[in-house]
């Protein structure tokens, strides 16, 4: 009998030594792979997200790293299309997605976003002797332009919605806005509506490219996430409000985008 009662104590030691180590994180949260935080993105987008070296740096990557220190969460980036992001978290593959991503109704039918914490613009790239020399010229009466876009982004969606579906212009989708930019360089495309600060970097790569002055629409960006997490959600937002407000996110985007 103490022999039997002295195997039960030392199983039950056992099994609360692997309790402990079970919920080895300060979190207490759950989450995509257990004490991992998950960020889904498109590691095509400077210079909110980029390879350097083997390694995804920006933006959007110091911000999720931040988050994730504040929540004693180790980060883990997963690259893959920008199409895939929202998809990934709403079925709890990756916890958020950052990727410059704009606030829209039609993806909050989907996923919830948190507080923003950037605004993009989308810009106009052309040809330094392109006959198109403002965004009205994209609109004007039997404008026919063909426009370059990275598929299923804001600069796609609203083309398509603005122009496209009004016989305005001819949309060509292209997984990277660095191959849409490709595009316009060969003359298959007239312009690429796209986020500024991609656009920039792109345009400072290409010879022969510039970016209108007007502008074609403002946005905020936010880091998207599922809509069946709550405590996740939660936490995150409160995280990046206090990233916010201490001034690390200025910080972080000033060292990636110089004040002009
Ligand atoms: N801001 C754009 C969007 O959300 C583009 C983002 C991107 O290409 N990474 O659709």
């Amino acid at each position: 009998m103490k022999k039997l009662i002295a195997i039960t104590l030392s199983l039950l030691m056992v099994m609360s030594m692997f309790a402990a180590c079970g919920s080895n994180n300060d979190s207490g949260l759950s989450t995509a792979i257990e004490g991992k935080l998950v960020m889904a993105t498109n590691a095509q987008f400077p210079p909110y997200e980029y390879y350097e070296g083997g390694e995804i740096v920006g933006i959007d990557a110091e911000i999720a790293q931040a988050i994730a220190d504040k929540l004693g969460l180790e980060l883990q980036i997963d690259d893959m299309e920008f199409d895939s992001i929202v998809e990934s978290v709403k079925s709890g593959k990756s916890d958020m997605g950052l990727a410059g991503m704009t606030v829209t109704d039609e993806r909050k039918e989907s996923v919830n976003f948190t507080e923003s914490y950037a605004t993009g613009v989308q810009v106009v790239i052309v040809t330094e002797d392109s006959a198109i020399t403002s965004v009205d010229d994209l609109f004007a009466e039997g404008a026919n332009y063909t426009i370059g876009v990275q598929r299923n982004t804001t600069g796609d969606l609203y083309t398509t919605w603005d122009l496209e579906d009004e016989g305005l212009a001819t949309i060509d989708r292209y997984s990277k806005g660095a191959d849409a930019v490709q595009a316009l360089k060969t003359g298959k495309v007239d312009c690429v509506v796209i986020d500024n600060e991609p656009a920039k970097a792109f345009v400072a790569g290409t010879e022969g490219l510039k970016i209108l002055d007007t502008d074609y629409i403002l946005e905020n960006y936010a880091i998207a996430m599922s809509k069946d997490n709550e405590a996740l959600y939660n936490a995150v937002n409160e995280a990046l409000k206090e990233l916010i407000a201490d001034g690390t996110v200025q910080k972080i985007i000033e060292k990636y985008i110089p004040a002009e």
